[in-house]
């Protein structure tokens, strides 16, 4: 279905939904022209248009009916009165008690683990969650290791940060100083132990930022994950949920692991079964490493092409980059009293080659090489777009002209095309 250009009128009544997805190269402007509404827990602006772009798949959300204007190019859009919204703002006002009884007794917010399988709504569940927390002036941690899309970094990292302000109903959570970790891999399968060693600091870290404020301790925590649920993946949710300490999982569509996850952990963790939105669209494996193209394509251009990224040469001698993770080898091959796991976290100087070209390359916080770079967040990321062995130097597509912050950089595996 396609809705005409001049634009389309939807009525919605109380508790229902406008879903829409916007056609590949085009655009979709709505506009809240009476009532009240919200976008996965961020209210809308009467009269204010809002624009969304290519491929985006929105759902504009009404508690007391009202009537949203659509113009542009839809792929679908309809109305639908079944949605878990009422079931997603019990678990808010079940946290939000959590928090009144953090606030009385000066002790820690819910922490809280959202699982499931792909593409059943756990980063909008997380949006909506946080944003109804904020929205009643608190501030929690919102923290992503998911490192397939990397939502607040890049992919290949994982991430956390303190949220202060509702999500952009366009562009979503506005970024100021997110803590990030390099990996390096879009999939935790490929280097688990360094995937683990990372989620377990970054919980660490938070805890301290908790400590800090009490505002963000009573706040809590709300961590979203990858899809990956069997077997190592399901090892590493459980590793993450008693390095968060979470007090709550909640488990989107998947009876079988609600199960598994409540015979698994003990009784203090609360574990809750909440029904998908029957409006989350299912990615193909395309469209998702479309997704992960896309998000490190605004992270230099912006959503709506409104950054201007630099370029520039830097020299191979000015910087030491390195690789985390060493191939594995035999433990018969390695030196007594180390173990093959250890390689798995070692960090691995690497000259400069051609192979470089198109990588994406963590710069780390680090100032000297003898810090411990695996563990220390990252500020930024640069893309190589050239590399020139004859002069020894390799350009950059970095967000902040020259030179760079630090010299210290992590190669990903990583790669994109910059091509406008
Ligand atoms: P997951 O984190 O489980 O992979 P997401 O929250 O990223 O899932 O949702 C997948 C896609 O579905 C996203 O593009 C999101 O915008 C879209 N989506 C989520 N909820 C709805 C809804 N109620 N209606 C329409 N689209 C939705």
């Amino acid at each position: 279905m396609t809705s005409e250009d001049e634009g389309e009128e939807f009525r919605l009544q109380a508790n229902s939904e406008l879903r829409f997805e916007v056609e590949s190269k085009a655009s979709v402007e709505i506009e809240m022209v009476d009532g009240q509404a919200e976008m996965f827990g961020t209210e809308l602006a009467k009269n204010k248009k809002y624009q969304y772009l290519s491929g985006a798949k929105v759902a504009v959300f009404t508690w007391h009916g009202c009537t949203i204007k659509v113009k542009g190019k839809t792929e679908v859009a309809y109305i639908s009165k079944e949605t878990p919204m009422v079931t997603y703002v019990n678990t808010h006002a079940a946290m939000e008690q959590m928090r009144e009884r953090a606030d009385a007794e000066n002790t820690r917010g819910p922490r809280m683990l959202v699982v499931g399988p792909q593409d059943v709504g756990k980063s909008s569940f997380c949006r909506i969650l946080v944003n109804y927390a904020v929205r009643l002036g608190r501030s929690p941690v919102l923290a992503d290791i998911d490192v397939g899309q990397g939502s607040l970094g890049l992919p290949g990292t994982i991430g956390a940060m303190v949220v202060e302000r509702t999500a952009d109903v366009e562009e979503g959570f506005q970024q100021t100083a997110p803590l990030i970790f390099h990996y390096g891999h879009n999939n935790p399968n490929d280097n688990l132990q360094l995937y683990n060693m990372l989620v377990s600091r970054m919980a660490e870290i938070i805890s301290v930022r908790c400590e800090q404020s009490k505002k963000v301790n009573s706040s809590g925590v709300i961590i979203n994950t990858a899809g990956w649920i069997r077997g190592a993946g399901y090892e590493s949710l459980k590793q993450a949920a008693g390095a968060f300490e979470v007090d709550v999982i909640c488990v989107l569509d998947q009876e079988r692991l609600y199960n598994q996850l409540k015979g698994d952990l003990p009784d203090f963790v609360k574990i809750v079964l909440l029904p998908k939105s029957g409006g989350v669209v299912e990615r193909s494996k395309a469209a998702r490493a479309e997704a992960r193209d896309g998000r490190i394509r605004e992270y230099f251009y912006g959503l709506k092409n409104n950054f201007f990224p630099h370029s520039f040469d830097v020299k191979f001698n000015d910087v030491k980059m390195f690789k985390v993770g060493a191939p594995s080898l035999p433990e018969s091959c390695l030196p007594l009293g180390t173990k093959a796991q250890d390689s798995q976290t070692k960090l691995v100087p690497t000259l400069p080659t051609n192979s470089l070209l198109h990588h994406v390359l963590s710069v780390s916080a680090a100032t000297a090489v003898d810090q411990d770079i695996v563990e220390t967040n990252v500020l930024g990321f640069l893309v190589v777009t050239n590399v020139d062995m004859d002069k020894s130097t390799f350009t950059v597509l970095s967000p902040s002209p020259r030179p760079l912050p630090r010299n210290i950089l992590l190669v990903t595996d990583i790669q994109y095309m910059d091509i406008k």
